[in-house]
């Protein structure tokens, strides 16, 4: 049996109890293959099968529509923050395509909090025009709030691309909708802790990655979702005439998508817990299902937050995270007889990010609401004990 333990952590996190139990039964011998599926060669019949349907079945679960690729990729968000640069360069540079023209087009950068920070940053690493298009810590003095569409400094059609983080699992800031944008700018969007957590419109968007070890599955994958004209390049591009650095094979999209992601070895067992996953959420009734399942969660934790005389959220209302909900216990001292007492009821990782203290409960699709219940129970206990 295993233990009571209630894992609230923000990644890697919890997994449906179903997905590991079907993965442990099927350890040994995979699909009667006589062999567990991390020792199948990727080029196998059983590998491509189930890399295929996984692909499939998160094209339904998502609704993708058919103009866009699904990569498995691998390196996580942190790869992809450089990733996108290189790429959607590209692209623009194609779509130029007049060698004499000076190439120097702004990347536009949404900032909400820390993740996508850090992506402006590995850019500024790469390119010399990254565009801040707002900063939400220089408007209000730190990350909790989205600046009113008046302030946003966007490029225009001029940018490569525009960046943002739907959800940031720091902060607990998620877009409550789509930024919009100039329609011909593809709109690159990280979502590794709120994809499959509810429905978005695809068609809005150019590129849309996710590391895996949240909502989808164990670390070591990443989903990438890019629209089929992003892919195109021109022959000068090619042939390396051009003014922009070359991409390296392994973080190239029209290589992987070229490739079906098979272009050297992928991470097999993690694409295969994926593909459970996958089937998990498509028996509970997919997205829709889940969706209305985490908006209640939210809800009621929040509430328990906004009714409380020591808790507070440091998240404006219209743009908190369903996924992961930070607060502040408001005598801080509190906080680690909070987490100690936690702890012995079985509830783990609920400490906040280092870098902004107070707690945070990270409630991905796996966590129940029978969890987020007796989170609650306790929150509350906790509260009556020291009023
Ligand atoms: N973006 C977001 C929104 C994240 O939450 C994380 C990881 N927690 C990352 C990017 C970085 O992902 P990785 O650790 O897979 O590089």
């Amino acid at each position: 049996p295993t233990p009571n333990v209630l894992n609230f952590g923000a990644g890697p996190a919890k997994l449906p109890t179903s997905v590991l139990q079907r993965a442990q039964a099927e350890l040994l011998n995979y699909n009667n293959t006589g062999m567990s599926v991390m020792e199948l060669s990727h080029r196998s019949k059983e590998f491509d099968n189930l890399h295929n349907k996984a692909q499939r079945d998160l094209r339904t679960l998502l609704n993708i529509p058919d103009n866009y690729k699904i990569l498995f990729m691998q390196g996580g968000g942190n790869t992809q923050f450089a990733v996108v640069v290189y790429n959607l360069l590209a692209t623009k540079r194609h779509q130029i395509d007049d060698l004499e023209e000076e190439f120097n087009p702004p990347l536009d950068y949404l900032i909400t909090g820390s993740w996508s920070l850090k992506a402006a940053e590995e850019a500024k690493k790469l390119y010399n025009n990254v565009n801040i298009v707002f900063d939400a810590k220089k408007f209000y003095g730190s990350y909790g709030s989205i600046p009113p569409k008046e302030d946003w400094k966007l490029s225009g059609s001029k940018a490569a691309y525009v960046y943002y983080c739907d959800n940031e699992t720091v902060n607990g800031v998620e877009f409550n909708n789509i930024p919009e944008i100039d329609p011909s700018v593809p709109l690159v969007c990280d979502m590794s802790s709120n994809i499959l957590s509810r429905r978005f419109d695809i068609s809005k968007f150019g590129v849309i990655y996710a590391g895996a070890q949240k909502n989808i599955g164990a670390a070591g994958l990443t989903v990438v979702i890019v629209r089929e004209d992003l892919l195109v390049r021109s022959k000068n591009f090619d042939n390396k005439n051009s003014d922009i650095p070359a991409i390296p094979s392994m973080l190239d999209y029209k290589i992987m998508a070229d490739h079906n992601s098979l272009y050297n070895t992928p991470p097999t067992f993690s694409i295969y817990i994926s593909s459970l996953v996958f089937e998990w959420l498509l028996e509970l009734g997919g997205v829709e299902a889940i969706e209305k399942t985490n908006l209640t969660k939210a809800k009621k934790l929040y509430e328990i937050i906004d009714n409380s005389k020591i808790y507070k959220s440091p998240v404006e209302k219209s743009v908190r995270s369903r996924m992961n909900v930070p607060f502040k216990i408001q005598r801080e001292e509190l906080e680690s007889e909070f987490l100690k007492g936690a702890i012995e009821l079985g509830m783990l990782q609920l400490k906040g990010h280092r870098s902004v203290g107070g707690i945070r409960a990270s409630i991905y699709n796996a966590i129940t609401l029978e969890d987020v219940d007796f989170l609650i129970e306790y929150m509350m206990a906790f509260e009556r004990k020291h009023c």
